[in-house]
């Protein structure tokens, strides 16, 4: 366990904003995440679990307290079973699988992050989502003092969402199992432009690797693969979730795809664009990406205030014109 008191949560976050911590405690197998944050507690410090900082808006104002980085490794292999601990970077995961001809998660390539923060958001992109292949989440429950597993349905896994999310100072994932096809060839695709991309149709299967390499080059087109020389990859990836409204209030023009009875899911991207925040609109360090209305980006000097105080003034937009709010993606610390 290393402790240092030199870094600002700038330093640990995708969008590149929030002041000094004081105490990071980094931790490399899960004996020590669970004393690190055993110690904190005890001690009645605060104390920010963070893994790759890829959906978070940390405080200008810093921490005071401990920050506990996952940095845990490992994957541990059954048949189609993966039990991979916390820190094991996500994208790394499903390379592996993907290379082990294992189907399941190949549609989640290039997201950043974290394999322990994926049930904690439900992951998702191109039509996959962790809770489709997660069994199990093992965890330290804060309150009970004790380690337990969750089950898919104790985790109350959603669109974007699960009860992780809701009781972050409760639950510190320690690792995630998956059950995955023992398959060379992909689950059924099931999103159109990745279908158009590989030349098969919604419901085909395709090489494993074939997904993988069309959806890294469908998410490096739009700014949404980690880049040091892509200013548009300076975000948290989609900075609002896709509104989910009863049926009879979706909104005209805009694309949309059924949910559950009687609901149907909006693009927030066109939401955001068609509020007047299309791709590339910037007010002083901050903006929407380029290449992608959802993402929100920030330039060197930005602050978490000005970044929140930009996606205040969209939330405000598209609630005038269309009568929908719409939700953060990433998790806005505060104490
Ligand atoms: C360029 C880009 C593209 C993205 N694309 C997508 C996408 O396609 N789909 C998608 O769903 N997301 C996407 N994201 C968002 C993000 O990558 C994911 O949400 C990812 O799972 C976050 O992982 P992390 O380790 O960085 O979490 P962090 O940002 O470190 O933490 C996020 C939250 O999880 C908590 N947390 C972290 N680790 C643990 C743990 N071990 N136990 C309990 N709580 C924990 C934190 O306290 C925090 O509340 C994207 C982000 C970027 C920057």
């Amino acid at each position: 366990m290393q402790v240092r008191r030199d870094v600002r949560l700038a330093d640990l976050t995708t969008l590149a904003v929030g002041g000094p911590i004081e105490r990071l405690v980094e931790v490399t197998d899960p004996a020590e995440l669970v004393a690190a944050v055993r110690e904190a507690d005890e001690a009645g410090r605060p104390m920010l679990l963070l893994g790759g900082g890829s959906n978070v808006v940390a405080p200008d104002d810093g921490w005071p307290g401990d920050v506990v980085a996952v940095r845990t490794r490992g994957i541990e292999r059954t048949g189609g079973r993966l039990v991979v601990q916390a820190g094991e970077p996500w994208a790394d995961v499903v390379a592996y699988a993907v290379d082990n001809g294992l189907a399941g998660v190949e549609a989640l390539s290039g997201i950043p992050g974290s394999t322990g923060a994926t049930p904690v958001q439900n992951v998702g992109a191109y039509g996959q989502e962790v809770a489709q292949t997660i069994t199990a989440v093992r965890v330290y429950d804060r309150d009970e003092k004790s380690e337990r597993t969750l089950t898919p349905a104790e985790c109350g896994f959603a669109y974007r969402d699960s009860r992780l999310k809701h009781e972050p100072s409760r639950f510190v994932v320690l690792d995630v199992t998956f059950e995955l096809d023992e398959s060379v060839l992909s689950r059924p695709v099931g999103y159109a432009e990745l279908a158009r991309t590989l030349g098969v149709e919604i419901g085909d299967t395709a090489p494993l690797a074939d997904v993988r390499r069309a959806v890294i080059e469908l998410r490096r087109g739009k700014g949404m693969v980690l880049d040091p020389a892509d200013p548009d990859s300076r975000s948290a990836g989609s900075f609002f979730t896709n509104p989910i409204v009863p049926t009879e209030r979706a909104v005209e023009g805009c694309p949309s795809w059924p949910a559950d009875d009687g609901f149907t899911k909006l693009s927030a991207a066109w939401l955001v664009q068609s509020a007047g925040f299309g791709r590339g609109t910037r007010d002083g360090h901050v903006g929407t990406s380029s290449r992608h209305s959802l993402a929100l980006t920030t330039e060197p000097g930005a602050t978490a205030t000005e970044l929140l105080a930009f996606a205040a003034r969209i939330v405000a937009a598209v609630e005038e014109q269309f009568g929908v709010t719409l939700v953060p993606e990433p998790t806005a610390v505060t104490l």
